[in-house]
């Protein structure tokens, strides 16, 4: 059974440990996230964007498939449905269709639009019991069209936005979606740090995972951080195992083309890509 995300996330924050989000694509990335966090006994959060609930197919599909798998394939940790930068209109119809916890992404609203927007969602997830992530200071790079500049969150407005009673709290602090450029700054540890200061055991959310170097991951735990989103190294890692397999010809070699053994070396891929970060988010036999 789907569960929300706050008990998972107090115990990391607790535990100085980050429960990581691995966005969802299709069946083979669902299933690989899911058996994975088994095999390695640990909680999970399947994070969906907008984008990605269209592509495959809307929102209720996407609890069908995830209920199912979470019953056929005896799935027994801790895993969380999630929205992943909703709307306001995007978050109301994941409530509705069965996700365990939304994000609202009101950040690219004046604080003040943002805040009553969050207030009215609030609302409804407690009511429902379902776990809420904000966000303060737009995260750069490229979220299905949302597009931000990478800078770093007002500590205020981020803890006005924590008294609001949502779950979990993501804030900008120079990360960015997609990959990294060469002359990335790093991460902000000053923002991060005023942030936790005034927002005490909320647990934080650091978005764009993906090729941020270990120590800074592993500092940004230890200030507060107790969920990591990772979506494009799981992509990468997924079409650089598929390209390796057509490359070496191997779609053409008896029942090959078959996508039950085409799409096999991705969806290792995807796993090893998993268990890599939850050994690194220390996560693994916290279930
Ligand atoms: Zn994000």
């Amino acid at each position: 059974m789907l569960v929300s995300a706050k008990e998972m996330l107090t115990k990391a924050k607790e535990g100085h440990y980050a429960v990581g989000q691995f966005n969802i694509n299709n069946l083979e990335w669902t299933k690989a996230i899911l058996l994975t966090a088994q095999e390695l006994n640990s909680p999970v959060i399947l994070g969906v964007s907008e984008g990605a609930g269209k592509y495959m197919a809307g929102y209720k599909t996407v609890v069908g498939m995830v209920n199912g798998m979470l019953e056929e394939l005896n799935i027994t940790v801790p895993v969380a449905l999630h929205l992943d930068h909703g709307s306001y209109e995007g978050a109301k119809k994941c409530i509705e269709a069965g996700f365990s916890s939304v994000m609202f992404d009101g950040s690219h609203y004046p604080i003040e639009e943002n805040i009553a927007k969050t207030k009215e969602l609030v609302a409804i997830c407690n009511e429902k019991g379902l776990s809420i992530e904000a966000e303060v200071g737009s995260i750069g790079g490229e979220e299905d069209g949302v597009i931000g500049a990478g800078e770093c969150a007002d500590p205020n407005e981020c803890k006005m936005i924590a008294d609001l009673g949502v779950t979990m709290l993501a804030a900008g602090i120079g990360n960015i979606h997609g990959k990294y450029p060469d002359n990335w700054a790093g991460l902000s540890f000053e923002t991060l740090d005023a942030v936790q200061q005034k927002t005490g055991t909320m647990p934080l959310v650091l978005h764009g995972g993906t090729g941020i170097p270990e120590d800074m991951i592993k500092k940004a735990i230890s200030l507060g951080v107790s969920k990591i989103n990772v979506n494009t190294e799981c992509q990468l890692a997924f079409a650089d195992a598929t390209r390796k397999y057509i490359e070496a010809g191997k779609d053409l070699e008896g029942k090959g083309f078959d996508p039950r053994k085409l799409l096999a070396p991705g969806f290792e891929a995807i796993k090893a890509t998993v268990k890599e970060k939850m050994e690194l988010f220390g996560s693994v036999n916290k279930a």
